[in-house]
């Protein structure tokens, strides 16, 4: 972290150079000492202390500079930094002045000059203004800035992106924090260029893109190589563990992830049953653990950036990605998972990202505090969505679409609903309509019967079944009637092989009906939607991975 500075300003050079002299002696390895030769030079040079966000702890200003005397600098530098202790050095016959100042410019103390010796008469004075300073000084956030509107759907996306990828931010509400207002004031900002994005050295950004982000905070979207033995789409559970185990074998592996490594398990609260982690982890956890061993084992990370295409090129697998690039393989693993289904009801659409979430959000969870939110669905992550959205909503209503929510709900999570007094249950009640101009503020519920209510609520949380992302490779393998695609002994067509399998041997267990193209995880036909069951398919994977391989290299 940055020293606090210590900034004295003086236009005389002889005063400046003795004054920066004896606060080095005293202060220097606690703060950093800095000078500036007139008032104007020093504004600028706070200025550039306040983009890097860096702190000052004190000024110390002549009050008898020629152009802007140090009342009148104190005057521009109290709004930068209101905090900094502030002592003028005057000459004894501006005294007066110096007591009028304390009053008027808030100016702490004065010191006489000369000021020798300082140990008696200057740093007494100053450890005193230090100590204070001290006390009441909170280090600044170091990391990055975001200014926005609390129901912006762009600051949103970008706030989940970066909480996604362990990257760690503030985010500073316009209408809420003085610290936005004052950065608002600081860049000139206006309506248009939310939100707004200051980095520690500090750069800015304006309304980025996800993909400017992603390169600013140095995630990796373009590949190292043309060519890898093993080349993962999706970085959820099972094609993480399919990353740590092929690299770890010694496959050259690269993992695409079009959003966040982590996968839906990254978006999860708490996982409960996963083996060895007996009170739970949550998903952003083991995601950041997962992909820290797969980097270890020197796996590519490329993220944000999706596959968009795959073609086959005798024994090479060459995938298509979003910006036109193209990276080819020998064996490719399939672990795109599954995205929530959309939902159809007026105004989701207009609202999703400014009060309406696909999945649980996490990063919505704080601006909910004390609100009414809606849930829709019925399955395990809308109860845990639910009991953890209960510690900040004032209350959380999960409507299910069926009449119970034992149904697709595991007792642990239906017997922790039930103790929870803030959560209600509705069955057999669906969403009407979301309303809202720029956020929501009020859900329509409808029953079976058809009777509607309207209730005030500022978010809607939908977890509506799911669907598979194979959008990408469809045509390229087979697939059920549903989008899953087909592995192992179900390419089998009456206990033989399908006439348009090229080779003599069956498919392997999770081999798709393309040889080398292998599939894991909840994409999979027949899987068990479950973190343990996609990493175990991840880590399978590479043992027949390798037995393929052993024949086309
Ligand atoms: C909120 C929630 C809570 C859950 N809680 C639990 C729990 O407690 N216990 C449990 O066992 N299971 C739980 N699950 C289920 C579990 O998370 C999933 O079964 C598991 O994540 C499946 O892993 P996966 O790797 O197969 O797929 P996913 O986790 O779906 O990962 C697939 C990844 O592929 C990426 N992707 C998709 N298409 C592309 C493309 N074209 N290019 C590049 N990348 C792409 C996606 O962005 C995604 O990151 C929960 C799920 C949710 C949503």
């Amino acid at each position: 972290m940055a020293k606090p500075v210590i900034l004295s300003v003086d236009d005389d050079p002889g005063v400046l150079s003795a004054i920066a002299r004896d606060l080095r002696r005293r202060y220097g390895e606690q703060y950093r000492i800095m000078r500036a030769d007139s008032g104007a030079a020093a504004l600028e040079a706070l200025q550039q202390l306040k983009q890097r966000n860096e702190p000052v702890a004190l000024f110390l200003v002549d009050q008898r500079m020629a152009r802007m005397n140090g009342v009148e600098f104190l005057a521009q530098a109290i709004p930068l930094y209101p905090e900094a202790r502030r002592a003028l050095l005057t000459a004894y016959a501006d005294t007066d002045a110096a007591i009028r100042a304390i009053n008027d410019a808030a100016v702490h103390y004065y010191l006489l000059k000369p000021w020798d010796p300082p140990e008696e008469k200057l740093y007494p004075v100053l450890d005193d203004l230090l100590d204070d300073w001290q006390a009441s000084y909170r280090p600044p956030f170091e990391g990055i800035r975001i200014i926005g509107h609390r129901w912006s759907a762009e600051a949103h996306q970008l706030r989940d992106f970066l909480a996604r990828n362990h990257v760690p931010y503030r985010y500073l509400d316009i209408e809420l924090e003085a610290e936005a207002q004052q950065l608002a004031t600081q860049y000139a900002l206006e309506q248009a260029s939310l939100p707004f994005v200051v980095f520690p050295d500090g750069e800015t950004l304006q309304t980025p893109t996800i993909a400017t982000m992603a390169a600013k905070v140095g995630l990796q979207t373009q590949a190292d190589q043309p060519f890898y033995d093993l080349l993962i789409v999706g970085g959820g559970p099972a094609g993480l563990a399919a990353a740590v185990y092929g690299a770890s074998e010694g496959l050259r592996t690269v993992m695409i992830e079009r959003e966040a490594p982590g996968g839906q398990a990254g978006t999860s609260s708490r996982i409960e049953n996963y083996l060895g982690f007996p009170v739970g982890l949550s998903g952003a956890d083991l995601a950041r653990r997962a992909l820290a061993q797969a980097r270890r084992f020197g796996v590519e990370v490329l993220t944000p950036q999706a596959v968009v295409g795959v073609r086959l090129e005798g024994q090479y697998r060459i995938v298509t990605l979003s910006d036109g690039g193209q990276i080819s393989c020998h064996a490719l693993v399939v672990a795109t998972g599954l995205s929530y289904r959309k939902l159809n009801a007026p105004g989701v659409e207009q609202l999703t990202g400014a009060g309406v979430y696909y999945g649980a959000s996490l990063t919505e969870a704080t601006s909910c505090e004390r609100q009414q939110v809606f849930i829709v669905g019925a399955g395990n992550s809308a109860g845990q969505a639910a009991i953890y959205l209960a510690g900040f909503a004032s209350k959380v209503t999960i409507l299910v679409r069926g009449d119970s929510i034992e149904a697709k709900m595991s007792q642990y999570l239906v017997d922790r609903i039930a103790q929870t007094a803030n959560i209600e249950v509705r069955l057999s009640t669906s969403v009407a309509a979301v309303h809202g101009e720029e956020h929501v503020e009020a859900v329509t519920i409808r029953d079976q019967a058809g009777n509607e209510e309207k209730h005030t609520a500022t978010a809607l949380f939908i977890f509506t079944g799911a669907v598979p992302c194979t959008d990408w490779i469809e045509g390229v393998v087979k697939t059920d009637a549903h989008g899953f695609v087909l592995s192992g002994a179900q390419i089998m067509q009456d206990g033989t092989l399908p006439r348009d399998w090229p080779l003599d041997r069956p498919p392997f267990l999770l081999e798709s009906s393309v040889p080398g193209i292998f599939v894991v995880g909840d994409v999979r036909a027949g899987s068990v939607k479950r973190v343990a069951s996609a990493v175990g398919e991840g880590s399978i994977a590479v043992q027949f991975i390798h037995q393929y391989l052993s024949k086309v290299r």
